[in-house]
């Protein structure tokens, strides 16, 4: 762009000129400026192949296993135990034949020489409670599965192999593709103590009144899945990497005390015998109603709690087309109901919450429209909610199984609850009932990918709370909000795509990462109308299906035609952390017709031509004199860099006067011309996002793709050319990037209050009202 002649070429003079890069920073930067951060995926993922395409969709001859369970089972009250007998049907869809069959025995996690005992480390300190205490002592109570039969359909014993949380059976003959395999398996265990033992169910006892919540979940050996992509997956459930499960239906009929309430996974089909008259006509009316029924009162709650049932009642739940069959039974519960219109004809679920009294001010109030909500919204951007009900428990914790879910939420001894209750608890049933789209129908493997669940899930999450409330404290989901972690020493990060059992800061690392990424993805990636669609698609493609990682980047490309395979790379498989650095602004106004130079360029015309009169002495190869020599004075003096002899003013004259306006706009000042140079300290390459700010006191963003970096990662400069003189320029104005760094974010430079003082000023940036932050903390989710 520089000439130091007028003509047919523009001419530019630099008005000032700012820089903060020092040679320190220079040197962060090595010569080394063509990595990989923009190549194709390539070998990262696996091949397409028949069962999977390229595209990202199940292929042609793709398969899964199917396990149809017939269950009774029976929750001993007296002794705390499930008494459990089972028949499996199983299917072998694979193109293999099958010589043996793998089933979770999960219950052996609590067992007292479960082998994570062993390989979790351990420490004490000067303060220690005696629950953390007894972890070291283990407890005297036998937990874990007793297997008291594994035989085939007709009865005849099969040899099996239990490798703690894991058992073998071996079949008969192989089990042929397309051939069934009917398994009988009887067991019991000692229900472990939840608030004890740290389990995703067990029971929790209520001293006050003597009474037991029962939440039973993982009780039954379930199939392991087999699939296309890592054949058995058996790997031991620890407590941590949740679980990979089958599709199939549920038929289980659960028998507890008489005065006890069930809610579980699907529908029951004898509220005519296990609920009084007065119950089943409230059940009827909440089938029709649009605000919470209660089914079962406060009052009948109360009333059971203080009696004691001898009498058993079988309750007959049936399941369809789920992974997983959980349920809870207490007689502590109230319950209540309502339907849930989507708007289409044959999707009109059930929402409904089971609680204990001590919840009640919070759970009647919020949970089943929370539940509702959930269902919306989560719909809306990915598939109908397919099941009949969608149930939130109240007990002390957060975690979800096919159509039931477990959260928190109880209010104070007096009734009352704070904000920060409130909100934790609608945001745990958000996740938890959230949680029926990722994993329970979009059915990923969660002992291998913790994000594939958590993460779209916590997106999802972010986007129910959005729409619940203006200026809800999500606590996940916005880019600013993954800054600490992502600003951690490396050795203390790992990606997102790691296995569960080896992340350091899982809820960063699973949970909040890869669902800021996706929101970056939709507000700042590919913008809301591509996303929606292919995060849709997605959904669409895997539900009842196994996806995997690379069906999941492959499908996001396919339905868009955004190249994001930079993106997976650095969100997803790598640890950088953004930081871009607005290093150089420089200034730059056409020179045109030489008289029409005036005030403020004339000055800084003859500040500069010191510097280019030095730079023409080098070239002229003149030395600097050592001493006074006044024959070089009498050059340096009578040089004019912008001397404009005859010929060549007549030449500009025609020259000018042969452009259209337009182009004589750009001689005649109309536009200011900045030329920025950026650094990637941080490594994950961004989109750059300016906003500039004008003399005039007017603001413009301005959005520069990530590819911007495809050919140096480390250094680009850009021209931007203005019609207003620019004041001032931020980037990443509205904290969109996770930019961990922002005190090189502006020019001139600023300085970035800490967090304390954002808070305290009030002036946290809002962008807009969809995804306003907000500084409100509040405990976490589930
Ligand atoms: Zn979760």
């Amino acid at each position: 762009m520089h000439t130091l002649k007028p003509g047919p070429v523009l001419l530019l003079y630099l008005l000032t000129i700012f820089s903060f890069q020092t040679q320190a920073q220079l040197q962060n930067n090595p010569g080394a400026n063509h990595g990989n951060k923009f190549e194709q995926l390539g070998t990262l993922l696996s091949d397409p192949n028949v069962y999977r395409t390229a595209s990202g969709a199940p292929g042609h001859q793709y398969w899964q296993q199917r396990a149809d369970y017939v269950i009774d089972v029976e929750v001993d009250d007296e002794n705390q135990r499930v008494i459990g007998s089972e028949t499996i049907t199983y299917t072998n869809n694979s193109p293999d034949p099958l010589h043996y069959l793998w089933l979770n025995l999960d219950e052996n996690e609590h067992k007292a020489d479960a082998e994570s005992k062993k390989f979790d480390e351990s420490s004490l300190s000067e303060q220690m409670t005696t629950r953390q205490l007894r972890q070291f002592i283990g407890g005297n109570r036998d937990l874990g599965i007793h297997i008291l039969k594994v035989a085939d359909g007709s009865g005849k014993p099969l040899p099996y192999t239990i490798n703690y949380t894991m058992m073998r059976v071996e079949l008969p003959a192989a089990l042929k593709p397309g051939a069934k395999f009917v398994l009988q398996v009887d067991w019991q265990y000692n229900i472990s103590d939840r608030m004890e033992e740290n389990g995703r169910g067990g029971y929790e006892y209520f001293a006050e009144d003597g009474n037991y919540l029962y939440t039973i979940t993982q009780w039954y050996p379930r199939m392991a899945v087999y699939s296309d992509f890592q054949g058995w997956q058996n790997k031991q459930f620890t407590g941590r990497g949740e679980f990979a499960q089958v599709f199939g239906d549920f038929k289980v009929n659960i028998t507890v005390p008489a005065d006890h309430i069930v809610g579980a996974t699907g529908e029951c089909r004898n509220y005519a015998n296990v609920l009084t008259p007065t119950q089943l006509t409230r059940w009827k009316q909440a089938q029709q109603a649009d605000e919470p029924v209660e089914v079962v009162t406060l009052e009948e709650a109360r009333q059971a709690m203080q009696g004691r049932a001898t009498a058993k009642k079988t309750w007959i739940y049936e399941a369809k087309n789920v992974r997983d069959f959980a349920f809870v039974t207490s007689r502590r519960l109230v319950w209540d109901a309502m339907r849930v219109k989507q708007g289409i004809e044959g999707y009109t679920p059930m929402a409904m919450s089971y609680y204990g009294p001590e919840a009640y001010p919070l759970y009647r109030r919020y949970s089943t429209k929370a539940v509702a909500h959930t269902l919306r919204v989560y719909s809306k951007h990915t598939i109908p909610y397919p099941y009949p009900v969608a149930i939130s428990v109240e007990a002390a914790n957060g975690m979800e199984y096919p159509m039931i879910c477990f959260n928190y939420g109880r209010a104070d001894t007096d009734g009352t609850y704070s904000e920060a209750t409130k909100y934790g608890m609608i945001s745990v049933i958000i996740h938890e009932v959230g949680h029926n789209f990722f994993p329970m129908i979009v059915n990923s493997d969660e002992r291998q990918w913790t994000w594939m669940d958590e993460g779209m899930n916590t997106f999802c999450q972010y986007l129910a709370e959005q729409e619940w409330d203006k200026d809800y404290p999500s606590r996940r989901g916005p880019a600013h909000k993954i800054v600490d972690y992502m600003k951690l020493p490396k050795d203390q990060l790992e990606p997102i795509m790691t296995n569960s059992e080896n992340i350091v800061q899982f809820g960063p690392n699973a949970y909040a990462k890869p669902a800021t990424a996706l929101n970056i993805l939709r507000e700042t990636v590919m913008g809301r109308e591509l996303f929606d669609y292919a995060f849709k698609e997605y959904a669409r493609r895997w539900a009842f299906k196994h996806p995997t990682p690379a069906d999941f980047f492959r499908t996001m490309e396919d339905a868009s035609a955004v190249d994001l395979d930079w993106f997976w790379r650095g969100w997803f498989f790598g640890t950088d952390p953004v930081d871009i650095s607005l290093d150089d602004v420089q200034y730059f106004q056409p020179l045109g017709n030489l008289e029409t130079l005036q005030g403020d360029a004339k000055e800084a015309y003859e500040q500069d031509i010191n510097t280019v009169a030095r730079q023409r002495n080098i070239e002229a190869g003149i030395p600097f004199a050592v001493e006074a020599d006044t024959s070089l004075q009498d050059f340096y003096n009578k040089w004019d860099r912008f001397a404009i002899d005859p010929e060549q003013q007549a030449a500009f004259r025609q020259y000018y006067e042969s452009l259209t306006p337009e182009e004589k706009e750009l001689y005649d000042g109309k536009y200011h011309f900045y030329q920025l140079k950026f650094s990637n300290k941080g490594g994950l390459v961004m989109p750059i996002i300016l906003e500039w700010t004008y003399a005039d006191g007017s603001t413009e963003i301005e959005r520069i793709p990530a590819y911007i970096w495809r050919k140096n990662e480390n250094e680009v400069t850009k021209v931007f050319a203005k019609t207003k003189e620019v004041t001032s320029v931020v980037v990443d104005p509205l904290r969109e990037t996770a930019d961990i760094d922002e005190s090189n974010n502006a020019w001139p430079r600023r300085h970035t209050p800490t967090r304390f003082e954002l808070f305290k000023q009030g002036n946290t940036p809002v962008r807009g009202a969809s995804s306003g932050p907000n500084p409100m903390q509040r405990s976490g989710g589930g």
